[in-house]
């Protein structure tokens, strides 16, 4: 990292959280009040007016927002200066602390979900209803609690399953860990002499080289040491799998990824909507690799070719230019996203440049409704850097536009959650590439994008469909053989004959982490972005009349249900149509990028 200051750089002012003098203060304060918790318990009645519930609710919101500064104020400070002491104190405070919230007010939301709680009158359906609905904002969320409390067993069988994950399927997760932890890959590049690599990210740095033998060299060693340890590997993934499936069933889910469904606020058949269309739609990316491939002078392009980068030439943007093209492009495309996002700038929520104490990537937190959201950025010069500020002012934008409701309801839920983000990374896509003039920066930045839009669509989109086969196959027995050539008959299917796949690519399923620990986890990235890219397109088609849409999705924040939020702006999550119109949108960028030549 360069050692001279730069001129741009943005700092973080934590101060409106919570200045750090003031944190023992508040700890006390937030201490004393835990104190009234059990005098709100003793009112908990099913008959209580309406006047009552609205206290509780408003204590808890309150003695919540404290609790949120206490543990938000370290939490960021930490991000940006890792190694410092004071923070960490401050923040292991806060956690304990607030651990013995939750603990206390845990009477309280169970009470709400409907639990059996000792001393206490049941909440029944009836009351709960005439209570909930005095608090239209926590309305949604408070009856969607008490959906999902439908799913809870008894106590003591809560209790022995909690156990029992502690112990079992998350012990597995860590063995997992500790297998791959211990691996030591061995780079053999052709004409070179063989290179110990200790972390699997310093060999996945290679796979975008520009060399094959580099690319290849880093695949194999990488998969070989996966196929050493297969049996380990697939006895993990088949045990977590049954332990899964299991459970769905005893809770009374439909199937093993309604589980995953139901904690995303998404209706089973929209997803499998998603998984549908996404599927039919693989050929546009097979066609992109087969351009591909004759851009890079190869007659098919294999497996380990499909990231090897097509021009070299990129271009710098310093964190001024990159603000600046930012805001006029949020301007152009509406001035109340350019106000807002001028606002967390102002409010010096902007954290800009790397620094050797800094986290890497990039985020928005949202505090809460009165504080405008805190965004950390890395910005390196990149052009990828620059979307990557469109993104997360994207979604600052978002919570501001949510912030007329209450803490709790303020956040979108997954279906929605990258609206915004996605929206200023489209118009600012749309914006640089047309005033691009240099055709090899124009092919560069469209291969780019499809490259980007496979790994995060079609390709999460397969880990789903093999996830849900491997379920399925796992019920019925399965051989850790006949479970890798069922991953390698996906990737055959996604790739078609558009690229050459090596039989070692087999074993490529146990890489991925979110497959074993989080089953069915993966479409939330295709989820979030297609249907963004699918009300994209609305826009395009409708042009300006539909922002006003936008707005109303934004402003709901999440308040209602996502479903009901769409079909309110006419759009349905359940039909294909919809879906398709995101891959109009992809198919274009390939039609431009074969039109470039
Ligand atoms: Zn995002």
């Amino acid at each position: 990292m360069a050692k001279k200051t730069i001129k741009e750089k943005l700092s973080w002012n934590l101060d409106e959280i919570l200045k750090a003098k003031d944190f023992e203060k508040l700890y006390k304060e937030i201490e004393k009040e835990m104190g009234q918790i059990e005098g709100w318990v003793k009112k908990l009645k099913p008959e209580m007016k309406e006047e009552t519930f609205r206290g509780i609710m408003d204590f808890e919101e309150e003695l919540g927002k404290k609790i949120t500064r206490l543990e938000y104020m370290p939490y960021l400070w930490e991000q940006v200066d890792q190694k410092n002491q004071e923070a960490k104190k401050l923040k292991g405070r806060a956690d304990d602390l607030g651990v013995r919230l939750a603990q206390k007010s845990r009477v309280i939301s169970h009470w709400l979900i409907g639990k059996e709680m000792e001393g206490l009158k049941r909440l029944d359906d009836k009351n709960a209803k005439r209570l909930f609905a005095t608090i239209p904002d926590l309305e949604y969320g408070l009856n969607y609690d008490r959906t999902a409390a439908k799913y809870t067993l008894k106590k003591d069988e809560e209790d022995i399953i909690s156990h029992k994950d502690v112990n079992g399927a998350n012990q597995l997760i860590n063995l997992r860990e500790i297998i791959e932890t211990e691996f030591e890959f061995d780079l053999k590049i052709k004409g070179k002499k063989t290179k110990k690599i200790r972390t699997l990210s310093e060999l996945l740095s290679l796979v975008h080289s520009p060399k094959k033998t580099e690319r290849k060299a880093a695949y194999r060693a990488m998969l070989f040491k996966y196929w050493q340890n297969i049996d380990k590997f697939f006895l993990v993934y088949s045990a977590i799998v049954k332990d899964w499936d299991y459970e769905a069933k005893l809770r009374g889910y439909k199937s093993p990824i309604t589980v995953r469904n139901f904690g995303n606020h998404v209706p089973d058949e929209a997803v499998e909507t998603l998984l549908k269309v996404c599927r039919n739609n693989r050929e546009i990316f097979q066609n992109y690799f087969k351009y591909k491939a004759k851009r890079l002078g190869m007659k098919r392009l294999e497996r380990w070719d499909i990231y090897a980068p097509l021009e070299k030439k990129t271009k710098k943007i310093n964190f001024e230019e990159a603000k600046e093209l930012v805001l006029e492009t949020f301007e152009n495309f509406l001035p109340k996203f350019a106000k807002l996002a001028k606002r967390i700038f102002e409010d010096q929520h902007v954290d800009s440049h790397p620094s050797s104490v800094k986290r890497s990537g990039a985020f928005c937190a949202t505090v809460m409704p009165e504080i405008s959201p805190y965004i950390m950025l890395n910005h390196d010069n990149q052009m990828r850097d620059v979307f990557t500020m469109a993104h997360e002012l994207g979604h600052g934008i978002h919570s501001l536009y949510a912030a007329h409701h209450r803490m709790g309801s303020q956040h979108a839920n997954l279906p929605l959650s990258e609206t915004a983000s996605t929206f200023g990374e489209m118009v600012l896509f749309e914006r640089i590439f047309s005033a691009e003039q240099n055709i090899d920066i124009k092919r560069s930045m469209l291969s780019e994008k499809m490259a980007d839009s496979f790994a995060s669509i079609l390709r999460q989109n397969y880990f789903v469909i093999f996830e849900k086969r491997a379920h399925e196959a796992i019920q019925k027995g399965i051989t850790a053989e006949e479970l890798s050539e069922m991953w390698l008959s996906t990737l055959k299917e996604q790739f078609g004959n558009s690229v050459k796949i090596d039989k070692i690519f087999k074993y490529e399923w146990c890489v991925i982490p979110h497959i074993v620990n989080s089953p069915f986890y993966c479409y939330a990235y295709n989820f979030g972005e297609l249907l963004s890219f699918a009300l994209f397109a609305r826009y395009k088609k409708e042009g300006k009349s539909f922002i006003a849409k936008i707005e109303k999705i934004l402003a709901a924040g999440g308040s209602e249900d996502p479903d009901k939020i769409l079909k309110k702006v006419g759009v349905d999550m359940r039909s294909e149509k919809f879906w398709q119109g995101s891959f109009e949108i992809i198919k274009e960028w390939q039609k431009e990028l074969e039109n470039l030549g």
